[in-house]
């Protein structure tokens, strides 16, 4: 055995999750045709943010081989990165990650909707119903996980689920779409019910995994788009392929291509929606990379794809950021997870407010 190879399989039992997958696709994931929309300068009325949990550019390109070649997510025109880092860690949890999505405000890992030090901060959704648009929440996973929850709760730990689930009853979203029911009480899911346009938890927890619930998330997205679209003033919807990270971290390779393919059918969704809206921007990002993957070989033709996850856990790296429609174009280059608050805003006219206190 060569020294370097020895030095590796050595490096793989330290740190237990060595573990190299091949996947192929099947036929009938090949994207039928993509819908290509533009970049333009006009202000965006109304605002899709799509963020894969745990989607770093090697889950796009994962997906993009296992798809033959094509991505909805990579048609889109602008392209950037995103430096994950929170304020108390390199690597970031979601909480964090979403916070600084959110509220444009780099946190503790854990803490949700809270400066550093612990202040309430508004997040893009707070600001968006502020100035008369819809908004709305749709993900895979709970409702009350840390992803969404950055944009609506205000809490020192993600696992103060009571409180968190308080919060959302006393939010104003039209849309709420996701799992998690057995977080609410009987009383509250009634008066989710009632204050929304549209709302649906479909599992008492997590959704189920994407090769079980094909097609849910991109018609979920597309009965969203219905509904916060005849509000006169535009709207604002935060879509979560949640589980993309649930699967890197348990490294399935299946799962998590599976998972990315099933939230870029969300992605192709509203780009079809966004041919008729031209005044809607869209962004698509992540919060992190999950598992360390890397792709070793695969085959564009033949749809395979041989991946292999270096650690149980997120990685460091920038994410990827595509941008498609009005005001796209600010989402170039490199920029912090921070700066995606302050630039939605700025793109839907309404003025650059940083990381704003209650
Ligand atoms: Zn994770």
């Amino acid at each position: 055995m060569k020294s370097h190879h020895l030095f590796t399989l050595l490096g793989c039992l330290a740190l237990v999750s060595c573990s190299t997958q091949r996947y192929v696709g099947s036929h009938g994931e090949k994207v039928a045709s993509p819908a290509v929309v533009d970049v333009s300068t006009q202000p965006a009325r109304n605002v899709i943010l799509m963020i894969g949990d745990g989607m770093g550019a090697e889950q796009v390109w994962a997906a993009w081989l296992a798809n033959r070649g094509e991505l909805n997510i990579t048609t889109l025109p602008v392209t950037g990165f995103s430096v994950t880092t929170s304020a108390s860690h390199l690597i970031t949890d979601s909480a964090a990650g979403g916070t600084a999505i959110a509220c444009g405000c780099k946190t503790k890992n854990g803490q949700l909707g809270i400066t550093a030090e612990g202040k309430p901060v508004d997040s893009l959704a707070v600001q968006m119903h502020r100035a008369g648009k819809a908004t709305g929440l749709v993900v895979t996973k709970s409702i009350t996980d840390a992803t969404p929850a950055a944009f609506y709760a205000h809490v020192k730990s993600r696992r103060q689920t009571a409180d968190i689930a308080d919060a959302l009853v006393k939010s104003d979203f039209e849309v709420i779409v996701g799992g998690g029911s057995a977080d609410f009480s009987a009383a509250q899911l009634a008066q989710l019910e009632k204050k929304c346009q549209l709302f649906e938890l479909a599992a008492p927890g997590n959704c189920v995994a994407a090769a079980k619930r094909p097609g849910w998330l991109a018609g979920r997205v597309q009965d969203a788009l219905e509904v916060l679209s005849k509000d006169k003033d535009g709207f604002f919807l935060m879509v979560e392929g949640s589980k993309i990270d649930t699967e890197a971290h348990v490294n399935s390779l299946t799962g998590t291509v599976q998972e990315t393919q099933d939230f870029d059918q969300a992605v192709g969704a509203v780009l079809r929606w966004m041919q008729k809206h031209p005044d809607t921007l869209l962004v698509v990002t992540a919060d992190h990379q999950t598992g360390g993957l890397s792709i070793l070989d695969g085959d564009k033709e033949k749809g395979e794809v041989k991946g292999h996850f270096s650690t149980y856990r997120h990685s460091g790296v920038a994410v990827p950021v595509y941008a498609a429609g009005a005001g796209a174009s600010a989402f170039a280059g490199v920029q912090e997870n921070t700066a995606f608050f302050t630039k939605i805003q700025n793109a839907a006219g309404l003025g650059s407010r940083a990381c704003t206190s209650k």
